[in-house]
């Protein structure tokens, strides 16, 4: 048997829930990736995640009671990150106001903490990806996925705001004249800058490019239009019409995170999600219109596209793809172990 502390971590999706068991140095043992049940209801789901981690505890030790530090757990937000209790999810529907963290300890039998998933895929990308190696205390992780979200660590800590949603900068405002969005105002940032935002962005560039566009034939064949399509387009394809919708993807991007900046005067910015995949389409406008919109990067003079340079806001791609909310729920533990820590000196020092 593994010697020290087991985590164990699962990312709960709306489709599939990837479960890894960790090792004290954050080594994947074993991992399972089931179904996520949805209609069979949340506390049908709990017991089926209990099974999978008697299954992996056993996989280390027969007599089931390995050593076990906690349980992290990434679920899609929103969360009342106090109490453990789920919000309306889009994806979970009929899960609102399930106790999924009392549930989960109760049908695991081990302590278990509660993120959001866009804060545990910063938290493992700001360990154990792109923020590996920098020793910095704090970053943003945005995810361009279906919708936008982001992850903040502000001084070694997650950052959940007054009621546990802070990071919804996929509803910062890029036009009040713009779209409508489904958080009930126009012209979000998610509009413009995720999977569904690139794919409203390429109609409007087909409509506009006077049947000339490989885009539009490939608009009007029935296919479904994906992010992949659009790339392979842009980048095989030579399409100037592909391209420029990943031009004005990234300049919509670029305001979103200039905004950050400017607000946070964060050191490091990973964008990770699907649509990150096509990096090399929209990093130049977005890099643009970051020099353009954010004073704070251009005070400090970033001079650099692919190295870490110490006080430079450094904006970057993912590394750990789909990877990074298992790894950052298990991590959430030892986390909370360290914090915890943290505060007992604190105390101690001002006692
Ligand atoms: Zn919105």
């Amino acid at each position: 048997m593994t010697q020290g502390a087991f985590t164990i971590g699962i990312d709960l999706g709306g489709t599939t829930t990837r479960m890894g068991m960790f090792d004290a140095r954050m080594d994947l043992l074993a991992s399972r990736s089931i179904v996520t049940r949805v209609a069979a209801g949340p506390q049908a789901c709990v017991e089926e995640m209990a099974d999978v981690v008697r299954a992996l505890l056993y996989e280390q030790d027969s007599s089931g009671s390995g050593d076990i530090l906690g349980i992290g757990i990434g679920s899609p937000g929103p969360i009342n990150l106090k109490t453990g209790v789920l919000g309306l999810l889009p994806n979970l529907p009929g899960w609102e106001n399930f106790h999924l963290r009392d549930a989960l300890a109760e049908a695991t039998g081990f302590p278990v903490i509660l993120e959001s998933d866009a804060n545990a895929a910063a938290i493992g990308e700001w360990k154990f990806g792109a923020g590996r190696s920098t020793g910095l205390d704090s970053m943003a992780m945005i995810t361009l996925g279906t919708g936008v979200g982001s992850g903040l660590i502000l001084n070694d800590r997650v950052w959940h705001g007054m009621c546990g949603m802070a990071g919804e900068i996929g509803h910062a405002t890029i036009d009040p004249e713009g779209p409508m969005c489904g958080c009930g105002t126009r012209g979000c940032l998610e509009l413009y800058s995720s999977a569904n935002g690139l794919v409203r962005i390429a109609k409007s560039v087909a409509e506009s490019s006077q049947g000339t566009s490989a885009l539009l034939g490939l608009m009007n064949s029935g296919e479904e239009l994906t992010t992949l399509k659009l790339a392979m387009l842009a980048e095989k394809g030579n399409d100037s019409a592909a391209q420029l919708v990943f031009q004005r993807m990234g300049r919509h991007l670029g305001q979103g995170v200039a905004s950050l900046l400017n607000t946070l005067d964060l050191p490091m910015v990973v964008i990770g999600g699907g649509v990150a995949g096509a990096w090399r389409l929209f990093a130049p406008s977005m890099f643009e219109a970051v020099g353009q919109y954010s004073v704070v990067y251009r005070l400090t003079a970033p001079s650099q596209f692919d190295s870490c340079e110490i006080h430079r806001p450094f904006i970057c791609p993912a590394e750990l793809g789909a990877s990074a909310g298992l790894l950052g729920a298990a991590a959430l533990p030892n986390l909370s172990k360290a914090n915890s820590r943290h505060q007992e000196n604190v105390e101690l020092a001002n006692a």
